[in-house]
C-alpha cells in the first residue's frame, strides 16, 4: 500500500509520542510507526521516579499508556508491530518502507531509541530466555526466591538489580570496575539493600548450564583470578546501541552509531530529524527524550509550513 503523510514518526517511546502530540496539535497530518508495542525503552523498567509531575513516582507502563492516549486524543494514528526497513530520499520527499507499505512524506522524525548490547560470551545467546535476560521487569518474576546476577554498573543494572531484589533471594552485581556509574541515589539504595552483593573488578567469561542457567564464570580484572558462582538467572545491562541502521547514508553518525544532529535536531538530510536516545547526546532520560520530541516536532512543523 502507498500513502502520503506530511510527517512520519518512527518509534513509539517518549520521544516519538511527544513528537506525535506536538505535530497533531499543530495540525500536521502525521503517522507514528512502532516496531513493537507502543511505550519504548521505559517498558523495560518498572518504576520511574525522576520524571517531573509525579511526586510519588509512576509505573513506567502507566506513564507510557498516558502518553499514547494523549497522542491518540489529538488524532495521531499509531501503527504498532510494524517494522521500518528503510528510509530513503526520492525527488525531495522521504520514503519510509515497512513491509509492503511505502509512505511518502515531507518529513520524518526518527525516535527509534536503543537496544541492549550483548556481552558476547559463550552461553549468553544459547541461554537467552532460559535464564539470561535483558529485562528484569519482564522476567524477574521467574526468579522468585532464587539467586540472580546483574552485569553492569550503570543506571539500568543497579535500578533493575533493586527491582530483582524485591523478588529474588540474592542479587549479585558483577561490575568490571570498583565504582558504579549509576546515579548516586540509586547506588545508595543498592548499597543498603541486604540482598545485593557487589562483586567488584569482575568480568563474566562464560555462562554455564544444561537446559537452564546454572552458573557464571568470572575473571578478576586486577588479579586475573577466575571464579564461578551459582546463579539461576543473569540480567545483562552493559549499555545500549542505537537502532539506526535503516537510515543508510542519510544521516551522519558517531563511532558508536548515534546520529549527529544540529541544535534543532535536523540531520544532514532536509526534513529528517532525530529525537531521543538514538541521537548523539550526553543524557538519556525520559525527560530529555520528551524535550527532543517536542523540539523535533516544532522544527519539522516549520519546515512543512515552508514547503506547503
Ligand atoms: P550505561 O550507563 O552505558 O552503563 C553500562 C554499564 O555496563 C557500565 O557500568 C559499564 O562499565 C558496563 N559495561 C559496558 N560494557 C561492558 C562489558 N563488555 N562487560 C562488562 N561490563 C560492561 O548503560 P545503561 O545502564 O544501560 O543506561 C543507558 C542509558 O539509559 C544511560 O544514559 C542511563 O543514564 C539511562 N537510564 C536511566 C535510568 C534512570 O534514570 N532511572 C534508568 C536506566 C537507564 P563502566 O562503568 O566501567 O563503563
Amino acid at each position: 500500500m502507498k500513502e502520503f503523510r506530511e510527517a512520519v514518526v518512527i518509534g513509539g517511546g517518549p520521544a516519538g509520542l511527544t513528537a506525535g502530540i506536538y505535530l497533531m496539535r499543530a495540525g500536521i497530518d502525521a503517522l507514528l510507526i512502532e516496531q513493537g508495542l507502543v511505550g519504548g525503552t521505559p517498558l523495560k523498567y518498572e518504576h520511574v521516579e525522576n520524571y517531573p509531575g509525579f511526586p510519588e513516582g509512576i509505573e513506567s507502563r502507566e506513564l507510557m499508556e498516558r502518553m499514547a492516549s494523549q497522542a491518540r486524543r489529538f488524532g495521531l494514528v499509531i501503527k504498532d508491530l510494524f517494522q521500518v526497513s528503510e528510509v530513503s530520499l526520492r525527488e525531495g520527499k522521504l520514503i519510509t518502507r515497512a513491509g509492503d507499505d511505502e509512505i511518502e512524506s515531507v518529513g520524518v522524525i526518527v525516535a527509534t531509541g536503543t537496544e541492549s548490547v550483548a556481552i558476547d560470551i559463550p552461553g549468553e545467546a544459547d541461554f537467552m530466555g532460559r535464564g539470561v535476560s535483558n529485562c528484569a521487569t519482564c522476567d524477574g518474576m521467574f526468579f522468585r526466591d532464587l539467586d540472580v546476577a546483574v552485569i553492569g554498573g550503570g543506571d539500568a543494572a543497579i535500578q533493575e538489580g533493586l527491582t530483582l531484589a524485591n523478588l529474588a533471594r540474592k542479587v549479585y552485581v558483577i561490575h568490571r570496575r570498583d565504582a558504579l556509574r549509576a546515579q548516586k541515589i540509586i547506588q545508595d539504595r543498592a548499597f543498603k539493600n541486604p540482598k545485593m552483593e557487589f562483586l567488584w573488578n569482575k568480568v563474566p567469561t562464560e555462562i554455564v548450564g544444561k537446559d537452564q542457567v546454572e552458573s557464571i564464570k568470572l575473571r578478576d580484572t586486577k588479579t586475573g583470578e577466575t571464579s564461578e558462582i551459582k546463579v539461576d538467572g543473569i540480567f545483562v545491562y552493559v549499555g545500549s546501541k542505537p537502532n539506526t541502521l535503516f537510515l543508510g547514508g542519510l544521516v551522519e553518525k558517531d563511532q558508536a552509531g548515534f546520529i549527529i544532529t544540529d541544535e534543532n535536531l535536523l540531520t544532514r538530510t532536509e526534513g529528517l530529524y532525530v529525537a531521543g536516545d538514538a541521537r548523539r547526546k550526553s543524557l538519556r532520560q525520559i525527560s530529555t527524550a520528551v524535550g527532543d520530541g517536542a523540539l523535533a516536532a516544532v522544527s519539522l512543523e516549520r519546515y512543512i509550513l515552508e514547503t506547503r
